[in-house]
């Protein structure tokens, strides 16, 4: 066995994956979004396990709240409240020197999309937006690339392997996001650390499954799990195919990479406010959202709108999903406020 392979041994003896399977990782590069609980232990798995280069990119800061079950993370990058990009990039360069490791902190959208993960053999969804999934699948449909899905929130977790023309995309599945609003976020749901690392480890077995070429071995269909009390369930997993009429993946039309379908941020001039426009116009359920945001900071509300103050910025939520977001003039930081708490 070459020296280099040495660090890999226990692996290479794994027959899947053998000397060939070692070499092929060696030369992959794997595109990654969000560096947070999933993207953490996503990032140190292929990092360890040898890939040839990683490009990952996250927008956030590191906070006190992410170190229970962001791995990569430590006091001190909360306390410096350093980029995750920046500090995750530092501590997997230590993991495995071997490796490129590529971040970028930055808003993942479509204008820099396909800029940054055109080398890519494989996208991995490490990000808590549904939004931002819809445009991991059209660009993974625009290269011509797998991607994996995955997502969890409280003890749940949920994922799944989409290969574009062969298996059904994300629109496939579910034709559209779900409304901002509807769903729990890590932020008001909670979350504990072992949904989010059996998450990542399912997504990262599919990665290597493919990187080395053995696809007859992937999971197919879609996996959800419930740990607390324990349930598995998946659906489609008999051979399942793309849908012959879905607009993505049959139709080509990606409006989520084709810039149509963005949450927009647009900055009020002169009013330190940033106004948000979901993707899509929902009916807000103030009662529920109430309910969720009481535990995050002070909440008000008139009937009509309904107001967050919470990190040193005031939310005013409109009945449509729009909201004013007071306290920043930076439209990502806005945007990054509004997955937050009402979701995207
Ligand atoms: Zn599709």
């Amino acid at each position: 066995m070459e020296d280099k392979f040495e660090r890999y041994s226990r692996q290479v003896l794994f027959p899947p994956i053998g000397e060939s399977g070692q070499e092929s990782l060696s030369k992959a590069t794997v595109g990654l979004v969000g560096l947070g609980a999933l993207g953490s232990t996503i990032a140190e798995s292929l990092v360890r396990g040898g890939i040839g280069r990683l490009i990952a990119v996250d927008r956030d800061i590191i906070e006190s709240s992410n170190l229970h079950r962001q791995g990569l993370y430590q006091e001190e990058d909360a306390q410096s409240k350093l980029p995750k990009a920046e500090a995750a990039r530092k501590r997997l360069q230590t993991m495995n020197s071997q490796v490129t490791v590529e971040t970028h902190v930055l808003d993942f959208r479509a204008n820099c999309a396909e800029d940054l993960f055109s080398d890519c053999q494989i996208l991995i969804d490490g990000t808590d937006s549904f939004e931002t999934r819809y445009l991991i699948n059209d660009l993974s449909i625009r290269l011509g690339i797998p991607w994996i899905y995955g997502a969890c929130v409280g003890a749940t977790g949920m994922t799944a392997t989409i290969i574009p023309q062969e298996t059904p995309c994300l629109a496939c599945l579910f034709p559209d996001p779900p409304p901002p609003g509807s769903g729990e976020t890590c932020d008001t749901a909670g979350i504990i650390a072992p949904a989010a690392q059996i998450v990542a480890a399912l997504q990262v077995t599919e990665a290597l499954k493919i990187l080395v070429g053995d696809t007859d071995s992937l999971r197919t269909g879609l996996l959800s799990f419930e740990l607390w009390p324990f349930r598995l369930i998946e659906i489609g997993t008999k051979n399942p195919k793309p849908n012959a009429s879905c607009p993505a993946c049959s139709k080509k039309e990606l409006r989520f990479l084709d810039g149509e379908h963005e949450t927009e941020g647009i900055v009020l001039c002169g009013r330190d406010s940033v106004q948000i426009r979901p993707s899509s116009v929902a009916r807000m359920d103030f009662a529920d959202i109430e309910d969720r945001w009481k535990t995050q900071g002070t909440v008000e509300g008139n009937g009509l709108v309904l107001t967050l103050t919470a990190e040193e910025l005031t939310m005013t939520l409109f009945r449509d999903g729009r909201a004013l977001i007071k306290g920043t003039t930076d439209p990502a930081r806005a945007r990054q406020f509004y997955a937050r708490y009402v979701g995207s």
